[in-house]
């Protein structure tokens, strides 16, 4: 669907031009990551609340129409668990820019039921898609995640290959005391298997409010570790993109750091995020949200919704301040917001 009208940039007060929707698609996740949610107690919105897949489609649609948004990607929660997933993705995958490109459609997993949906989610018309995996330990992975499920996030990675994903992305939380000694082990496994292996700094947006300083093993650190072992060269300027990149001296690939609390990429932040209860937000750490859904709800046209939108961005701030004293944590984790 190619949507005709002239698209205006979306230009933040800070000058940056949004370019990336991350839209979560649910709350809800059949895993328990320590660093993400409690093992049980989370409450979960009720189905009336969430967007419906029209919904979310009008919005990606006013965003790339409006606004020439050309990358969106969607999560979680875990997205796979919300129902007739493969739908919602065709029809984004139908969203075409002024000029007639394809819009880049990406996805973030945790990888559970990969094996039985690579297929089914690229022919429905994804284009990337990136794994979370934090442990090769089968007893640590059940340890993070709270799920017995390491062999078939292995064997999901394998068939995402298979199914024409490439690269395959596998995102690491890197956090001390936990699995910070499996650093070289997952450099060593991507290297082995083909896939970039990309390290997160552990934030401070967990359910539990566990976030300590001290927990975070910084981008310097990880990169030394695996340069020891395997030499490593830097990848020039990420732009927009999170994560840091270094290629292998060697030829074996890439792996990236995504140091959101040592080195924040604010600087060049060119997403906004769109909750699977219809609130926009112009940071993963925000404190205020726009709301769509009501508006939408009550008969708003494209043009009021895109107004919001653009209102919305015209709040959104220089950076986050973890580490500072004025940092506030934003009153949702990161389930609830979509990481
Ligand atoms: N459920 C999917 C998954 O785990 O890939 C998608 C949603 S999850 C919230 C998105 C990403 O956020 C995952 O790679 C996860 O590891 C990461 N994440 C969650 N909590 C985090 C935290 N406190 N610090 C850093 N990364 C975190
Ligand atoms: Fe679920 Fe992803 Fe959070 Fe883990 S990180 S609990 S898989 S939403």
């Amino acid at each position: 669907m190619t949507v005709r009208r002239t698209p205006v940039d979306l230009v933040d007060p800070h000058g940056r031009t949004v370019r990336d929707l991350r839209i979560s698609v649910t709350d809800r996740c059949n895993f328990r990551c320590t660093y993400c949610m409690p093992e049980e107690g989370m409450v979960w919105l009720d189905r009336t609340e969430l967007l419906t897949y029209d919904e979310i489609e009008r919005i990606a649609r006013i965003a790339v129409g409006h606004f020439g948004i050309d990358s969106i990607r969607l999560t979680g929660g875990e997205p796979t668990v919300r129902a007739h997933l493969p739908r919602l993705i065709e029809g984004l995958a139908a969203l075409r820019l002024a000029d007639g490109t394809k819009v880049d459609l990406a996805l973030t997993t945790n990888g559970a039921t990969l094996r039985n949906v690579a297929g089914e989610l690229r022919a429905a018309g994804l284009d990337r898609i990136n794994v979370s995996l934090d442990s090769l330990r089968p007893d640590r992975f059940l340890a993070i995640t709270r799920r017995d499920e390491l062999a078939n996030v292995l064997e999901g990675i394998v068939e995402a290959k298979r199914a024409g994903f490439d690269p395959v992305k596998v995102n690491a939380v890197i956090e001390r005391g936990t699995n910070d000694d499996e650093i070289l082990d997952l450099a060593r496994w991507g290297r082995g298997i083909g896939v970039e292996v990309r390290f997160i700094e552990f934030m401070p947006l967990d359910a539990t409010n566990e976030w300590e300083r001290a927990k975070v093993v910084s981008q310097a650190e990880i990169v030394s570790t695996i340069d020891e072992v395997f030499p490593l060269e830097q990848v020039p300027a990420r732009g927009a993109a999170p994560a840091d990149r270094w290629r292998y001296r060697d030829g074996a690939g890439t792996i990236g750091v995504i140091p959101s609390v040592t080195h924040p990429f604010c600087g060049d932040c060119d997403r906004v995020r769109l909750t699977s209860d219809g609130q926009f937000r112009t940071c993963l750490f925000a404190t205020d949200e726009f709301d769509l859904k009501g508006p939408m709800r009550r008969g708003a046209s494209d043009d009021e919704l895109a107004g919001i939108i653009e209102s919305a961005v015209g709040t959104k701030w220089a950076g986050h301040q973890i580490g500072k004293i004025e940092f506030v944590r934003p009153s949702r984790s990161m389930s609830q917001i979509g990481g």
